[in-house]
Parts: C-alpha cells; structure tokens; sequence
C-alpha cells in the first residue's frame, strides 16, 4: 500500500450479533483515519445456484478483487439443497490456513497472564473435510486426507509467518506415532520447510502432550502448525486460555493472497440486538487485517486504545463482567484513539 491510497475491503457484516459489532469497527476506523472503503455484502435469503450457498456470487467475486476482507459471524439456515456459508467461502476462496494470535490481555484477570502464541490451522483436508459413509450397517469408514500440496503450503506459511512476526519457534503439532502415514507426512512437509529457515526453531509437539502442557503451562509455546481437526480443537482451548470467544481474532488466507479476517465466535443470538455483544474480538480481526494492508500505525494505535480500554476496566462488556453496551464500550475505544 503506498501513502494516500484508499483500500477497498470486502465487509461482511453477517447474522445476530454481526452487523452491531461490524458497526463498533466501522466507528473505531473512521476515528482513527483507515483509508479503507468497504464494499458491504449481506448474506441473501436465497440460495444463489452460482455458488449452491446464501453467498452470493458477487460477494464472493467482492473478495476476489479486494482481496481482503472482514467478515461476522454467519449462522448458517437449516435445511437441504444449500451449502454451509463458512465452507463455502473456504473452498471457493481457497483459505487454506487459519491465523488465530491467542494473548493475555492486561488487566483481564484469566488463570493465565503469559499466554503470547499463535495457532496455524491447516483449513482444508483431514478429517474434517467430512468425506464419511457407511460400509455396510454397523460400520462407517471416514476418509482422512493429507496431501503433500496443502501441508507444505500451510507449514510454509506458517514459517514465513513466524519469521516475519518476530516469532523464534514453530511446534508442529501430530498424532504421527499413530497416524504414521498421514501425520507422517504432515510432519515431513513441515521438516521440509524447516531447514528452509534455520533461524526459526523447529519442534515436533505429540497432541495429547501438546494439550497437557497448554493448560499447565501455556507460556512455553509460540507458533503451532497443525493439520485441520486438530487445530480445530487447540485454537478454541488457546481462546479460553485467554478468556474465551469475545475476545479472540481470526484471519483466513486464501490463494493469490487473500486475507479474509473473521470473530472467532457465532452470532450469538441469546444475545443479539440488544447492544450487548463485546465487539473487542471482530475489532481484533480487523487489525490483523491491517497489519496485513501494512497498515501498522493505524492498527497499532487501535489495538493499544482496545487494551486501554479493557485496562482500565470502566468500560467493559457484560461477557467480560462489565456493564457497559455495545456502544458505549466502542465509544470508550474510539476516545482512546
Ligand atoms: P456463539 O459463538 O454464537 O455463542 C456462544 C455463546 O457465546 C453465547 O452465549 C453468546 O452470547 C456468547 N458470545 C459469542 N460471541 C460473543 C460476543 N462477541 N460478545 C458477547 N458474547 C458472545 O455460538 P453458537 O450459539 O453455538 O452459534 C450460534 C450460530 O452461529 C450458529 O448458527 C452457528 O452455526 C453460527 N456460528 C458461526 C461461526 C462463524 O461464522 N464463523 C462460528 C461459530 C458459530
């Protein structure tokens, strides 16, 4: 991005609780002078045969161009004939890894207060593609996938990340003593991939050591690498070491270098439109996708006015057993900035 330029960003504002916080982080850019323009897309209330999903085709294309974007929470509609709108957006955008940044936040009291790590989450196959049938009654047999194309992708990224976050290690993280074959190969990639950067420090974490040492002591780690169930599972343990799902930001990359950042969490909707929800992790998500526009004065001072903030404690949300809205919370971050 070169000075004066304005970006345009794709923003999905999505179900329940999604366009009221989408709201806070429109606020909180405007303050703090993002020269981004959004290109608003909601999900349809009918399928679009283009893409078999509430998606529509354009959003999707939106992205496409932009190549980067925000997006809320999705609630997917129940019934036949459409696609989940997550998967959707997975497999046509082609995010293949999952970034989730998982750190203390100061002045919020969790069991923790060291925890600075990130989850990499392969986002494609394994297990949780769900290719699943039934051999005869009584039995089922469940595919699971790994090919070499998706694990060198996501350990490559994963490495480069570190690199250029200042991270020292990466913790590949497997079942390999049982899953020879396919966490054997995941493993290799990431093998492969490591002595491409000497600098950074490679290790190989067992899973059900991995979660052991997690809630023990989470402090010890700092980027992991994992295939897709798996990482499933560990981001949201890591969320709820650092006091759970309004608080935790996500960011999608795709193929050509898409960046589709994203809340965690669902739409909540126990909770929604009652100006209630905690927009601290979509605001969060949207930094991620400013620092990836390089865009790091801006996100740097969002982030620092999002800390004061919580900081300081006056003005909390109800999640965070505060008793301040949705708006008056946002409001309290934008007089940060
Ligand atoms: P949820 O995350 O919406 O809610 C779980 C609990 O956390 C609720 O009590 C909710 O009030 C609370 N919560 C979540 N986000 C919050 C926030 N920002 N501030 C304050 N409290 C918050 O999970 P769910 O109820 O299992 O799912 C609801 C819907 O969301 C479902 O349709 C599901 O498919 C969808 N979903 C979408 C995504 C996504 O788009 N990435 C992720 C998870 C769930």
């Amino acid at each position: 991005t070169e000075a004066g330029e304005t970006i345009r960003a794709t923003l999905f504002p999505g179900d329940g609780i999604g366009p009221e916080i989408a709201e806070s982080v429109k606020q909180v850019f405007k303050v703090a002078g993002v020269p981004i323009e959004w290109e608003e897309h909601y999900v349809g209330t009918e399928v679009d045969p283009r893409t078999e999903s509430f998606l529509t085709w354009e959003s999707l294309e939106s992205v496409r161009r932009n190549k980067v974007g925000l997006k809320g929470p999705m609630a997917t509609p129940i019934g036949k004939g459409h696609r989940s709108l997550n998967l959707t957006l997975r497999k046509e955008l082609g995010l293949y890894a999952n970034v989730r940044p998982c750190n203390s936040l100061p002045g919020y009291k969790t069991r923790y207060d060291d925890v600075n790590l990130v989850t990499i989450r392969e986002n494609t196959e394994g297990e949780y593609s769900g290719l699943e049938h039934q051999v005869v009654r009584g039995v089922v047999e469940s595919l699971k996938i790994i090919t070499r194309q998706a694990s060198l992708r996501v350990a490559e990224y994963a490495f480069h990340y570190a690199k250029t976050n200042g991270r020292e290690r990466v913790s590949a993280i497997h079942k390999a003593n049982i899953m020879r074959k396919t966490d054997g190969l995941f493993l290799k990639c990431c093998r492969e991939v490591a002595e491409k950067y000497p600098e950074i420090i490679y290790e190989e974490v067992i899973i059900d050591n991995c979660c052991m040492t997690l809630v023990k002591n989470p402090g010890t780690f700092d980027v992991l690498v994992m295939p897709n169930l798996y990482g499933d599972i560990i981001s949201d343990l890591c969320a709820g070491l650092i006091g759970g799902l309004g608080l935790t930001p996500s960011c999608n990359i795709g193929e050509g270098g898409i960046c589709l950042a994203e809340a965690v969490h669902g739409s909540a909707p126990d909770i929604s439109g009652k100006n209630l929800a905690n927009p601290t992790a979509l605001m969060l998500s949207a930094v991620m996708m400013l620092r990836h526009l390089q865009f790091n004065d801006q996100a740097e001072r969002i982030h620092n006015a999002i800390l004061q903030t919580i900081a300081e404690g006056k003005y909390r949300t109800a999640d965070l057993g505060g008793k301040s809205s949705t708006s008056d919370y946002t409001k309290a971050v934008c007089d940060h900035i």
